[in-house]
């Protein structure tokens, strides 16, 4: 009977050296096999020249080396380019390369779909189907970096569809295996966990001694506005969120990143503005990205799907927040012209299938 095989992406450093022991291999060759992969990008086994013919074949019995295909592709005015990719077992995921002066972001999912149904979230709206393994994240990484050969990939944020601490250990083996020499090779700093807010594994992501990026979704400074934008608000409010934020800050002495989509009408007002930042000034290392909203789609925007406040709005909100001492950047929404925003062409693909 044929050998199931199994994603090479899958496994770290460890784990590799340990199956080349129990083949009678120096353990050395899981460094050559990784760089192989993660540095020259060569997926075939039958390509990686400096092992022996032997070892290649086995490893082709093995194991897969990349478990997904790009669907669809589309490139904005701006640059930025979304990819749907399709995964083993025909679902899909998006990821997406923002291109910018002076680095490149590779932006990719953590989930099929996703269960907390932020209102504001294409992703949320097709609803929760599953993880992704650690080797289904790695492929989505490397194919972004083979994609902008051009362009070094420089930054990567578990920002596209999912809630990367609901799918904590793949999503974190995914995140060492990023950041390791031996595989992409890309600094800790430069690598961004953007969740939702759950604070038990926000206290444990502080436990973890990587320096990467947080990053939480706050969109509302006070209970009710959340919760009837981020269902997740009901269970953590912001009062527990918040003492997670603090314990977080404590361990690692990182500065915590807030997203905060101005949504017209909601949450971008002069009083949001003071409430978040008294919220703010409650943590010793923060800093809040406003985005003004993107609205989704026509015909999701006449359901109630969110839009921007006015250009003279959204500088009196940023005003008021310098004034009041807290640390902001104003980000220009990026690929609206290509349904960038979170999930929206994987529910678009996903309408044209019903
Ligand atoms: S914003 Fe994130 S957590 Fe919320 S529904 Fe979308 S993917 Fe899920």
């Amino acid at each position: 009977m044929p050998v199931q095989r199994r994603s090479i992406l899958g496994l770290d450093l460890l784990q590799l050296e340990e199956f080349l022991i129990g083949l009678k291999q120096p353990k050395y060759r899981a460094r050559q096999i990784f760089s192989w992969i993660y540095q020259k990008q060569v997926r075939d086994f039958s390509l990686m020249t400096d092992l022996s013919g032997e070892l290649r074949k086995i490893l082709q019995e093995n194991f897969t080396c990349f478990d997904l295909l790009a669907e669809k592709e589309s490139k904005s005015e701006d640059g930025t380019e979304k990819f749907l990719l399709k995964l083993y077992d025909a679902n899909f995921v998006e990821a997406v390369s923002i291109p910018a002066v002076e680095r490149t972001t590779g932006c990719i999912s953590s989930q099929v779909g996703c269960k907390f149904a932020c209102k504001f979230c294409a992703s949320g709206a097709l609803g929760f189907k599953r993880d992704l393994s650690v080797g289904e994240m790695l492929s989505e990484a490397l194919f972004l970096k083979s994609h902008c050969a051009k362009r070094e990939l420089t930054h990567i944020v578990f920002m596209g569809t999912g809630e990367p601490l609901d799918n904590y250990d793949n999503v974190l083996k995914a995140v060492r295996m990023i950041n390791a020499p031996y595989g992409m090779n890309i600094g800790a700093r430069r690598i961004t966990i953007s969740t939702c807010g759950i604070p038990p594994a926000i206290r444990k992501l502080a436990q973890e001694g990587l320096q990467i990026e947080l990053s939480i979704s706050l969109h509302a400074a006070d209970d009710k506005k959340r919760s009837s934008l981020m269902p997740i608000n009901k269970k953590y409010p912001l009062a527990d969120l918040f003492s997670a934020c603090k314990e977080y800050i404590e361990k690692t002495n990182r500065q915590i990143t807030f997203e905060y989509i101005l949504i017209k009408g909601l949450n971008s007002d002069l009083q949001s503005a003071l409430n978040l930042s008294k919220i703010l000034n409650t943590l010793k290392l923060a800093k809040v990205n406003l985005i003004p909203a993107n609205p989704v789609d026509p015909a999701l925007a006449r359901k109630g799907w969110m839009e921007p406040p006015n250009k003279l709005e959204i500088l009196m909100f940023k005003d008021k927040l310098i004034k009041s001492g807290v640390n902001v950047t104003l980000r220009r929404p990026r690929g609206a012209d290509i349904e960038a925003a979170c999930g929206q062409l994987r529910l678009r693909h996903a309408q044209k299938e019903e």
